[in-house]
């Protein structure tokens, strides 16, 4: 009977640890490849949650006035994002329809929603800039007590630098460049790096330096079936996808 239990426990513990242990899968700007959606919508947003998504990943911007609102370029309709106010970006409608979303609605609808919220700050023109964006996310965030549910990514290493100052201790904070090593990251403070494909390709120890150190690595953009098995075959604990329905079909088959 005890040899069995401890067959059990073994058998048990080997499917949790292979669980936690597969890739995560986060919608690239949402999952807007499907009728109805648009890259960083509100409605991709919905859609990544649908899938069940492990999270999914939004750009944002400050605009002149000091507003936070989502949008990937620097441009929209001709209209500079920094140099516009929040007010005229927010008149622009997406490929889908909608109105381009402040992040207060865009955190507002992930309140309702249980996928995780992957907010890239985009890199702004001022550190100064990049310091009240944070510390604006960061209070609003808290106001809806979405706290656990973040994850901070940029390009901009002050941001990120910011992000692990700011945000409540333990939140993840990655770093998008490509010009940081483990060791960097580690040292900043980051829970780990959002590699790019071609880095992590380039770069395949660097995916174990992590784990060594304690930390996780993300990768974007992953699109085909082919860098998908990739990723997961190196461990990878996230795969950004513009195609997450079918990596987590794929997922589902391992
Ligand atoms: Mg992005």
């Amino acid at each position: 009977m005890k040899k069995h239990l401890i067959l059990l426990t073994i058998m048990i513990t080997t499917v949790v640890t292979n669980l936690s242990a597969q890739a995560q899968v986060i919608a690239h700007r949402g999952y807007w490849k499907i009728d109805g959606s648009a890259q960083n919508s509100i409605v991709a947003l919905q859609k990544a949650d649908s899938i069940a998504c492990y999270g999914s990943e939004f750009d944002v911007w400050m605009t002149a006035d000091g507003e936070l609102v989502v949008n990937h370029d620097g441009t929209f309709h001709g209209k500079s994002m920094e140099d516009s106010t929040a007010e005229e970006l927010t008149s622009l409608t997406l490929k889908n329809g909608e109105n381009m979303p402040t992040l207060l609605q865009y955190l507002e609808t992930g309140a309702k929603l249980k996928t995780k919220l992957v907010l890239e700050l985009k890199k702004l023109s001022s550190p100064e800039a990049e310091t009240e964006a944070v510390e604006k996310i960061v209070a609003l965030v808290a106001s809806l007590g979405l706290q656990d549910r973040m994850e901070y990514i940029s390009f901009s290493r002050f941001a990120i630098e910011e992000f692990v100052r700011l945000a409540p201790k333990g939140t993840p904070v990655y770093s998008l460049s490509s010009n940081l090593t483990p060791a960097n990251l580690k040292a900043i403070g980051c829970s780990g790096g959002d590699y790019s494909l071609k880095v992590l390709k380039n770069h395949p120890e660097w995916i174990e330096e992590c784990h060594r150190m304690g930390m996780k690595v993300n990768v974007w953009t992953v699109n085909s079936v082919e860098n998908m098995e990739w990723c997961i075959a190196h461990k990878v604990d996230y795969i950004t996808t513009d195609e997450p329905a079918e990596l987590l079909e794929l997922l589902n088959k391992k």
